[in-house]
């Protein structure tokens, strides 16, 4: 007869539900434990404030999505989700020009949704598998000790505060940014992960409409960037299910954006370019202002940490970026799947994963971290060193030649989303291109 297994999961958010995807194949039984009730359809939740801002799924994150749940994108295009094709339907505004988008299709696709729709998809796939249970409305309180390791959690129910213990031989901590794990390390006897924050101070603010239905825009998604270190606004919008956009501000070093209906306009009438602007001001408003401001990158260094085995932490709980750079959830993802190779080669020591876990952070937090920090007001910002001016200038001049060339364009996107090497960067045809175009109109 063979042991039964057991896994406990604490977060019933996007990295929570890959997780218990993942572990539903090594486990017997996977207990996610989720503080919020969990709502049986597309809802904002309060566990997860950032529920009504907008959510750009990478298209590495949708190939992930669909290698764990095939035939997820069906579910997402039946409920609504809206298909993109980033390299033709992503209208990109940066270093003072539009980008020039291919007018051939591309594979660089995924789907443009509300987090809360992407949530509930994954949750419905989920359910289909008979080794896991959410348990809801039941929040973690502690972790369990015995012989130097983890063996458990506490729980205590969010109604009636009763409490109870669990033991299982693999706590997964995905809790999110706010994540107390570090707090119930120490109170079991072990040290606290040291950790490292970057804080832009940005704030977002975000406002769902009804897009009018005699405008047929030639973009799906519209950004228009932030320029460190001296324009510190954004504009965000996206088409969404039924028949709606979501569209968002954002203002870098506490030039916070207004949530009152007049300032709102303002600010958006201030951005360098006024087809944000124009668009929303054509449209109808269907939702109150939502504002966020816990934006800060933090990591914890747990792969550092002197970590008692039975116990890993992944998602934003380690790995907590900038949001603008839109990373959050195919991180998670690839988080997920770093999980998944630890468990094939016979889940060795936690400190293990948490270093292959760091080894797959380590580019989109140099990209977030690497962005802010050339903003002077940015908290814990890096200073670059000469090397990284020099490449930083290159890359000025290489986005430059987004707006001009379709392939450059293409290439960004493909870096952006995960799905190409940042090496790429500096492959000699493109530094070539990016050369030889210098000096030719309209990229200066
Ligand atoms: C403003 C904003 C915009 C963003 N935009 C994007 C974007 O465009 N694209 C993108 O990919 N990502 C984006 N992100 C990041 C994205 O939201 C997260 O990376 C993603 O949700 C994965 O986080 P997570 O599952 O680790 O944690 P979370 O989503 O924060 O979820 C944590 C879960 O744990 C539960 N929980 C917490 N404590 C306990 C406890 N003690 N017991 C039980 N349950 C508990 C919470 O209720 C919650 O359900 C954005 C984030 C913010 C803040």
């Amino acid at each position: 007869m063979t042991d039964f297994t057991q896994a406990v999961v604490i977060g019933g958010s996007i990295a929570g539900l890959l997780t218990a995807r993942v572990l539903a194949d090594f486990y017997d039984y996977v207990m996610v434990v989720e503080r919020d009730r969990v709502p049986d359809r597309p809802e904002n939740r309060r566990g997860v404030p950032q529920s009504p801002q907008p959510h750009v799924l990478f298209t590495k994150g949708y190939r992930i999505l669909e290698e764990l749940f095939p035939g997820i994108g069906d579910d997402l295009t039946v409920a609504g989700a809206v298909a993109i094709d980033w390299a033709r339907e992503f209208h990109y505004f940066n270093e003072g020009v539009w980008n020039r988008r291919t007018d051939e299709p591309t594979d660089i696709t995924s789907f443009t949704c509300s987090r809360p729709l992407l949530e509930w998809a994954i949750r419905q796939r989920l359910a289909a598998f008979s080794a896991v249970k959410v348990v809801d409305r039941h929040r973690v309180i502690g972790l369990l000790a015995t012989n130097g390791q983890i063996t458990g959690v506490e729980l205590e129910s969010v109604a009636g505060k009763a409490r109870s213990q669990i033991s299982t031989s693999l706590v997964v901590d995905a809790s999110g940014r706010q994540s107390a794990a570090p707090k119930w390390l120490e109170n079991a006897g072990f040290k606290a992960p040291s950790e490292t924050v970057v804080n832009p101070f940005l704030g977002y603010a975000t406002r769902r409409y009804r897009a009018p239905k005699d405008v047929a825009a030639a973009w799906k998604v519209m950004l228009i960037s932030q320029q460190p270190p001296d324009a510190t606004r954004l504009g965000y919008l996206a088409t969404i299910e039924d028949g709606q956009w979501i569209a968002t501000l954002g203002g870098y070093g506490h030039d916070f954006p207004a949530i009152d209906e007049a300032g709102f306009l303002a600010f958006a009438h201030s951005l360098p370019s006024s087809e944000f602007y124009d668009a929303i001001i054509a449209a109808e408003p269907v939702s109150p202002i939502y504002a966020h401001r816990a934006t800060a990158n933090r990591w914890r260094h747990y792969e550092k940490a002197n970590l008692p085995n039975g116990f890993v932490a992944l998602g934003d709980s380690v790995c907590a970026l900038c949001p603008v750079y839109g990373q959050g959830m195919t991180i998670s993802a690839l988080s997920a799947l770093v999980l998944r190779e630890w468990l094939m080669a016979g889940k060795g020591r936690s400190v293990d994963f948490q270093r292959q876990l760091a080894q797959s952070n380590r580019f989109p937090w140099m990209l977030a971290v690497g962005q802010d920090s050339r903003f002077l007001t940015t908290a814990g910002r890096s200073q670059p060193n000469w090397v990284e001016n020099l490449l930083s200038g290159y890359i000025k001049q290489l986005m430059k030649q987004t707006s001009v060339n379709a392939e450059m364009n293409t290439l960004f996107i493909e870096i952006a989303h995960l799905i190409k090497s940042p090496a790429m960067f500096y492959h000699p045809n493109v530094v070539f291109q990016v050369i030889k175009n210098m000096n030719t109109k309209g990229t200066k």
